[in-house]
């Protein structure tokens, strides 16, 4: 593909210095997936570009590209801010780890399709003040099939059952019904209603659920089965999710 201009939608989510005044900046877009940005002398004081380039920004960048590797920022419009986000440290820490972990499921200029959506509504939620945490078990369990992992949530993995109570399998990779917990004895052990809010947010489309409303218990639960699934099958280690365990510590 030979370079042209391009307007390009998109949520700027990472940042770094790069040479003496450049800025090199992700976005994640609906049309191009996640996509690295110079712009040049962005750190200039006279320079226009560094405002638009500030974390939770999102707007049309209007960029210079060839559909692979760095894209050259030329100029924007219509820009705004996720600022809720920007400036809450629990918004931003909550919002940082669901855009490294999107991040981390696909390579450049891949197609995200409904993942750029996905991060659009997190980041709307999250900004409006909806429970960071729960917003992102959602993403969780929603791009676990990005991954690769597609966890069998809509019935039993053995008897293909769909209503009494569940647990959750690694093993097996889905829920079990209680009538073969005994195949899995290191089933995750969680409650019903704990298995219940896993596959309703993992299988319900996120701007289908609403608020969800759950005690403080079941969502430390649900948090923990996630934790353990993630861990079991994708293991990332990623410094956003240590600096919200930490903050979630403090809190
Ligand atoms: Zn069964």
């Amino acid at each position: 593909m030979a370079r042209e201009l391009k307007e390009v939608q998109g949520i700027i989510f990472k940042r770094q210095k790069y040479n003496e005044a450049d800025v090199l900046a992700k976005i994640i877009t609906k049309n191009y997936g996640i996509i690295t940005m110079l712009a040049r002398g962005a750190l200039r004081p006279k320079s226009k570009l560094g405002a638009a380039l500030l974390n939770f920004s999102y707007g049309t960048y209007i960029i210079y590209t060839n559909g692979h590797g760095l894209s050259n920022l030329r100029t924007y419009k219509n820009i705004k801010q996720f600022n809720h986000i920007f400036t809450d440290i629990n918004k931003n820490a909550y919002s940082s780890f669901i855009l490294d972990l999107i991040d981390h499921a696909f390579i450049e200029y891949q197609h995200i399709d409904q993942y750029y959506l996905l991060a659009d509504f997190a980041l709307q939620k999250i900004n409006a003040g909806v429970d960071a945490e729960m917003i992102t078990q959602i993403v969780q369990m929603q791009l676990l099939a990005a991954f690769g992992v597609k966890p069998e949530l809509r019935h039993c993995v053995i008897c293909r059952k769909e209503k009494g109570n569940f647990d959750y399998s690694i093993k097996y990779g889905g829920v079990l019904c209680s009538d073969h917990f005994y195949t899995d004895s290191n089933r995750l052990h969680l409650k019903p209603k704990e298995t219940a809010v896993l596959r309703t947010i993992g299988l319900l489309p996120a701007e289908r659920l609403g608020e969800i409303t759950i005690s403080a218990q079941t969502k430390k639960a649900t948090r923990k089965a996630i934790d353990q699934i993630y861990q079991a099958t994708i293991d990332l280690n990623l410094k956003t999710k240590k600096f919200l365990d930490e903050l979630n510590l403090l809190t």
